[in-house]
């Protein structure tokens, strides 16, 4: 057999599977139909963040993800830029600012892990010197934090370079149209009219998994979720990033200012189970305008571009937000009856790493091989990186009991975030939690 694995997709996931494996000395090839990080990678709000609203149901997974989100940090951090996103809170707005603030006061503990740093509580008049343009009545104060901007698409491409210094084969525009079978065995695949043969097959092809799984008679619990963005030229319509309360009030879109323009939303609503049939509605369009018109009454009524991805979300129906950022490799021999096939499907760009890790551990324990990972020890282009920060890892125990019980979950954080809420009001009863001026912004930003 030519190689060991295939892995179908070159968007980030892909790409990462790719580089772990190859820089674990296993034979690798991948194929892609388009160019890498072209898919739901190149839709994405392009941010590696820790999921600060996980907190509110998923403590766990906050925690994974500003671990992945820190490895990532160091290994590409060419690629990234910090982001202070402000969170201008109103009278009359879902969460009010303790709560906020309080959410934040949390975040902060997982923020070293991603090179983060902490939360700033700012007055309403320095909210508004700071964003020009910005409604002012009813503004009670913001909250600031930062995430990282990503180049998407370019993570994707240096991530498959990386796979190629290591070894791995690449072939672009070659979209897999079988899953070459010996009996219940997949064998290899065959991709823009070549036939490739390994030992595994590892699907790795994002909101299109269900539809590469099912060209070898397997199928996966997959919902699709169609996500827009609304694009103005500008790439600085707005001086920093903003999370803001969504017009139904219910949902936060963000504006974020970025080389490719300021792009504001996403939405997240059900998409059809084919990912290249998911268009933008007139409806999306209006809901992401009305968002940020509630903030900004000069804010141009026309996107220069808009731009539509899916998220591949795993579980079921009615589960969606405690399920729907988690990740999950399927072995399709235990699902479905066929050998030689393993899926890596749901998660997010924030934990690629650990989600191809993930894969690749799977795929070692199914090919007899010990090699570990170590796509954390090295930067894209190879460099040793240093030591990770300092990290307390959650309860091994406690993370298997909570992985299969969603409604517990959601307690657990809740729990964390009523303890954290009471210390936050006595704190700022006794005057510890004053709002800042920009000048303090600027300098955590400088
Ligand atoms: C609107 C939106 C906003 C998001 N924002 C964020 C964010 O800010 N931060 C974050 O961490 N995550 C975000 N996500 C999630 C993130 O985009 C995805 O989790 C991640 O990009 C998935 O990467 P992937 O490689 O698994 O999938 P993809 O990037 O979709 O890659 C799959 C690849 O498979 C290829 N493919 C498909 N079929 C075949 C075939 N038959 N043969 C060969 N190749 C094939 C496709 O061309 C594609 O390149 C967002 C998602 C959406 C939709």
């Amino acid at each position: 057999m030519p190689y060991d694995l295939i892995v179908v997709g070159g968007g980030v996931t892909g790409a990462g599977v790719a580089r772990d494996a190859a820089l674990r000395g296993l034979k690798t090839a991948l194929v892609e139909r388009g160019e890498p990080g072209g898919g739901a990678t190149r839709t994405s709000t392009h941010l590696i963040h820790g999921g600060v609203r996980y907190l509110l149901y998923d403590r766990l997974t906050t925690h994974a993800t500003c671990r992945d989100s820190g490895h990532i940090v160091r290994t590409a951090g060419d690629l990234l830029t910090r982001l202070p996103i402000v969170w201008p809170v109103y009278r009359g707005h879902a969460r009010g600012l303790e709560t906020v603030e309080t959410l934040f006061e949390e975040y902060d503990r997982f923020q070293p892990m991603k090179y983060g740093r902490p939360h700033l509580r700012l007055t309403p008049e320095a909210t508004l010197r700071l964003i020009p343009g910005l409604k002012a009545e009813g503004l009670r104060g913001a909250l600031a934090f930062d995430e990282w901007w990503v180049d998407a698409e370019r993570l994707a491409a240096r991530t498959l370079d990386s796979a190629k210094a290591a070894g791995a084969e690449v072939f672009l525009h070659a979209p897999v149209e079988a899953v070459l079978r010996d009996g219940a065995r997949a064998v290899g695949v065959r991709a823009g009219g070549r036939e490739l043969r390994a030992r595994l097959v590892v699907n790795a092809a994002g909101p299109w998994v269900d539809k590469v799984a099912r060209l070898a008679g397997a199928n996966l619990p997959l919902r699709l979720m169609k996500g827009t963005h609304l694009i103005w030229k500008d790439p600085k319509r707005v001086p920093v990033g903003l999370l803001l309360e969504a017009a139904d009030r219910e949902r936060y879109v963000f504006v974020i200012p970025s080389p490719l323009g300021t792009w504001v939303g996403p939405t997240d609503l059900p998409g059809p189970a084919d990912p290249d049939e998911a268009r933008t509605s007139d409806e999306e369009i209006q809901y992401l305008l009305d968002s940020v018109r509630r903030y900004f009454a000069d804010w141009p009524r026309i996107p220069d571009a808009t731009i539509v991805g899916s998220r591949p979300i795993l579980g079921q129906p009615g589960a969606e937000k405690l399920l729907s950022r988690d990740f999950e490799v399927f072995d399709h021999e235990a699902r479905d009856g066929v050998s030689g096939l393993l899926t890596i499907g749901g998660g997010k760009m924030s934990d690629y790493r650990v989600m191809a890790e993930a894969a690749v551990d799977a795929a070692c324990l199914k090919l007899g091989i010990s090699a570990r990972g170590t796509t954390q020890n090295f930067t894209l282009d190879g460099r040793p990186v240093g030591p990770v920060p300092g990290w307390t890892p959650p309860s091994p125990a406690l993370k298997n009991f909570l992985k299969t019980r969603p409604r517990l979950r959601e307690l657990h954080a809740l729990a964390h975030l009523g303890g954290a809420l009471a210390g936050h009001l006595a704190r700022r009863a006794a005057g510890r939690c004053p709002a800042r001026d920009e000048d303090a912004f600027r300098e955590r930003y400088a």
